[in-house]
């Protein structure tokens, strides 16, 4: 009989053995989604694959099945790039669970940008659902070259949104600086504001000058020379409605070569919509970098205390007072509830535009797709929650003016390459490749579609099933998951 050391010592090393084959079997990737119609615009994949992730990448594209920690049988569903979108305004938790059951994963405030935005990008920190990042805002950086609108450096708490509804009483503090012009001394000062904003890592610079009518030309044209030489890109709203101004901001970035990006053309152009997108076309084709966006709806939103309504609005847009939909109560406007609302201020839809506009601006080549969504209220503007699901159920689906590829590519891959020079983080996004972070959304083909509406207000989006943010998963089987908070900052390169 063997003593009972020996069998221990037996013992041992079965166990030392068992434990090696075991380590010789260990999943190589912590998560596989399998079997998923996997789009990659950049590569023109589309094809049955199994993807593989590891360490908050993919690191594997097979036709051959992976072993994974965990596998998702994902067959029948989309695996696509996360959904990069470069125009919010809603930015807290609230707004960004509406837009990952949309399927985004990366929401940029790029048009209006945020004010003191270390602060900004410091408050966010750990606390975000989805990756983020901002412009610098030049609306802010100017009211700071100008003695009567300066704040301490000690209330710069979290940052300032300018775009904000709520009665902030620092933005209300601001507000009027919009109307004021700026002396040579005071534009040196912006713009030295701009690049300090810049180097606490700002992605390039939100020029919303429709919103500002006292920046005289000069001070627009000295920040887009300013861009121009530091190629850091501008995202404006133009000066105006109006086919002209877009002309305009393009006129600027090719005499200064700022890389510059519309926002919205759909309700900048109107019913020049294409004609506005033919330019940024022919300016890309001879080698300027100019790029546009729109949103799927017809109609726009703003603040109704903004300088958009300032007189003359009727007869610019070609609209009255029964188009303007009151965002707390959902009434439409008569001349009376105009002018009692204007003094309060608050959100308002402007009920605009054409159908076909929309179609020609979505079908257009390279034009992208941003939602330009709103802060949170229940009737907020239904592109807050369902721009992309939008795009691709009713606009790809039903009505088949762009194939699933071509409207993936718009929320994807156009994008992050629109970012790439002033965030190179960004060429790791918008693409399902090998080396890519996961920043991945798995919808239905058969059932995506946007729930909100102008009726009943925000609604999450159907038929987006899983959503992962460098590598985890922030949404399953169509349910957010709660408490953990996957977001990464996006930095522009200027950072020190
Ligand atoms: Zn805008």
């Amino acid at each position: 009989m063997k003593s009972f050391k020996q069998v221990f010592f037996f013992l041992a090393i079965l166990i030392s053995l068992c434990e090696l084959s075991s380590a010789q079997t260990k999943p190589e990737f912590d998560l596989v989604l399998s079997g998923g119609r996997v789009i990659d615009p950049e590569t023109k994949l589309d094809a049955i694959r199994n993807v593989g992730i590891r360490d908050h990448k993919i690191v594997a594209i097979s036709a051959t099945p992976l072993k994974g920690r965990e596998t998702i049988d994902v067959s029948g569903l989309v695996v696509a790039p996360g959904f990069i979108d470069l125009h919010v305004h809603g930015i807290t938790n609230k707004e960004q669970e509406y837009q990952l059951h949309d399927g985004v994963t990366t929401a940029l405030e790029l048009e209006w940008g945020m004010g003191a935005i270390a602060k900004w990008y410091q408050s966010m920190q750990s606390k975000s659902l989805i990756n983020y990042g901002a412009s610098v805002c030049w609306p802010f950086e100017r009211s700071q070259a100008i003695k009567a609108y300066q704040i301490s450096k000690n209330s710069r708490a979290n940052g300032f949104h300018l775009l904000s509804a709520t009665a902030d009483s620092v933005n209300e503090f601001l507000k009027p600086s919009f109307y004021q012009s700026l002396n040579t001394e005071q534009i040196q000062q912006t713009l030295k504001n701009i690049q300090s904003s810049l180097a606490e890592g700002a992605i390039g610079i939100g020029v919303p000058v429709g919103y500002l009518p006292g920046a005289k030309e000069e001070e627009v044209y000295r920040v887009y020379e300013l861009a121009g030489k530091m190629k850091a890109p501008i995202f404006t709203h133009v000066r105006d409605v109006g086919f002209v101004f877009v002309q305009q901001a393009i006129s600027d970035a090719m005499l200064t070569g700022a890389p510059l990006h519309i926002v919205h053309i759909n309700s900048m152009s109107l019913s020049n919509i294409s004609l506005g997108i033919e330019m940024v076309q022919t300016a890309r084709k001879k080698g300027f970098d100019i790029s546009t966006e729109l949103y799927p709806y017809t109609a726009s939103s703003t603040n109704l205390a903004s300088a958009v309504f300032d007189e003359g609005w009727q007869k610019k847009m070609d609209i009255s007072y029964g188009d303007l939909q009151w965002v707390a109560t959902g009434e439409r406007l008569t001349k009376e509830t105009f002018n009692a609302y204007r003094k309060t201020g608050g959100m308002v839809i402007i009920h605009v535009m054409k159908p076909e506009w929309i179609k020609a601006g979505i079908a257009s080549k390279g034009t992208m797709i941003a939602s330009d969504g709103m802060p949170y209220a229940l009737l907020a503007h239904p592109r807050t929650a369902g721009t992309f699901s939008r795009v691709l159920g009713k606009y790809s689906r039903e009505e088949k003016l762009i194939d699933l590829s071509t409207a993936i590519e718009k929320m994807t891959l156009l994008p992050a390459k629109r970012l790439e020079t002033i965030a190179p983080v960004m060429r790791k996004k918008g693409r399902i490749q090998v080396g890519a972070d996961a920043d991945i959304t798995i919808f239905n083909p058969a059932t995506v579609i946007d729930k909100a509406d102008f009726e009943k207000g925000l609604a999450f989006s159907d038929g987006i099933e899983y959503v992962i943010v460098n590598g985890t998963f922030i949404l399953r089987n169509g349910k957010t998951i709660n408490h953990i908070f996957p977001g990464q900052p996006i930095y522009g390169k200027f950072k020190n």
